[in-house]
């Protein structure tokens, strides 16, 4: 018998948890990554027991060690996923067996020890369940952060022998500031966020932080957000921070960068390329350079662009700025290809169009 795969959670609730009527008040308009609610779930796993102690419990500091190794060597990976409430108040989480997949290959390239699926989408669903008044309805959500770090209190460098495995959940609002329909990007000419043979394609913090001074730059600069080139040869255009990235061609096909091992493997791309597919729409995976889009943006062969993911769903890209200057992408605005694809994903997500694929996976 497989034990990872068939493992209980065990329950430890909250004695007094947060009345309904101010989860009612908290999850009205929160701002993104601010609030959370009452429990998480943790998994540990050691090298002498495997994968053991699984649980719900109240949300709670961590206690580690300050020789902690992934203070030191940043072993950790996370990964990003909604619950959605639908309007007969059922709730359902997008295709969560994809990010347990993507949380396992992540474990791999970071040397850390793999989740078994079930294990995941099971601490998932049951922090959901008992979380499930904290879902907000609406055009909120409730965002989950899968994450494992290495525990093992050691300074060598090599990988630990143990991890913790937590799930915490916050309900959320829009990504962007309300209103707000298209964002400006930010292209540096001196930070890269992955090489090949590097951690790109892993969903870990550390590519993050190594990505902040590029976002500090792009605030510096009035954008949003910052579009990533290839690092061999600062040419070809990846993903942003923590979003794929689409565009929107004159012949109405869409083109999107291929994954190369550099750019993370988005859940919400692969959905709107299969999308796509399904309407008819062509989707071109080529890699696409900088210079040929501010060409096609300033023709007119580039119609819209958009970024995606999880966070932010589908976000129209209005204006590209760079240190020799500035393109208007379309009149600046959300497109009607990046609306028409939005409604319908979010659509399917809450519930309100059918869903032809079998991504919905409903919490009972
Ligand atoms: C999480 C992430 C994405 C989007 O992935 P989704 O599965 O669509 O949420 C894109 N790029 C980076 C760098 C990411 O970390």
């Amino acid at each position: 018998m497989n034990t990872e795969s068939t493992m209980q959670f065990a329950f430890s609730l909250i004695a007094t948890p947060t009345p309904h009527d101010q989860i009612v008040a908290s999850i009205a308009n929160p701002v993104f990554g601010r609030v959370f609610t009452d429990h998480m779930a943790t998994v540990r796993w050691t090298s002498a027991l495997g994968w053991h102690d699984a649980k719900i419990e109240a949300r709670r500091p961590f206690q580690i060690d300050p020789a902690c190794a992934v203070l030191h060597y940043a072993q950790e990976i996370f990964e990003g996923m909604k619950a959605y409430r639908g309007e007969d108040n059922s709730v359902s989480l997008f295709r969560p067996f994809e990010n347990a997949k993507r949380f396992r290959a992540s474990a791999e390239r970071m040397s850390m020890a793999e989740l078994p699926d079930a294990l995941f989408v099971g601490a998932v669903e049951s922090l959901v369940k008992v979380d499930r008044d904290w879902v907000p309805g609406g055009d909120g959500s409730l965002y989950l952060r899968p994450f494992m770090f290495a525990t093992e209190t050691f300074l060598g460098v090599r990988a630990s022998s143990e991890y913790l495995f937590c799930v915490i959940a916050s309900p959320v609002g829009p990504y962007f500031k309300a209103g707000k329909t298209a964002v400006t990007v930010w292209v540096s000419d001196r930070y890269t966020r992955a090489a090949l043979g590097g951690t790109g394609a892993a969903k870990c913090g550390g590519n993050y932080a190594a990505g902040l001074s590029a976002q500090t730059e792009a605030s510096a600069n009035g954008c949003d957000q910052v579009v990533f080139l290839d690092a061999a040869e600062h040419k070809w255009i990846e993903e942003l921070g923590g979003m794929n990235v689409f565009f929107v061609m004159d012949d109405g096909s869409l083109r999107t960068p291929p994954l190369s091992g550099t750019i993370l493997p988005g859940i919400t791309r692969a959905s709107i390329i299969e999308l796509a597919k399904r309407e008819g729409i062509v989707v071109s995976e080529e890699p696409y350079a900088f210079e040929t889009w501010q060409a096609d943006a300033i023709s007119g062969r580039v119609r819209e662009a958009f970024a995606c993911g999880t966070a932010a769903v589908v976000t129209a890209i209005g204006a590209v700025r760079h240190a020799a200057g500035e393109f208007t992408i379309g009149d600046g605005g959300e497109g009607p290809v990046t609306q028409r694809i939005r409604a319908t994903l979010t659509g399917i997500q809450r519930g309100k169009i059918a869903d032809p694929f079998g991504w919905i996976h409903h919490v009972a």
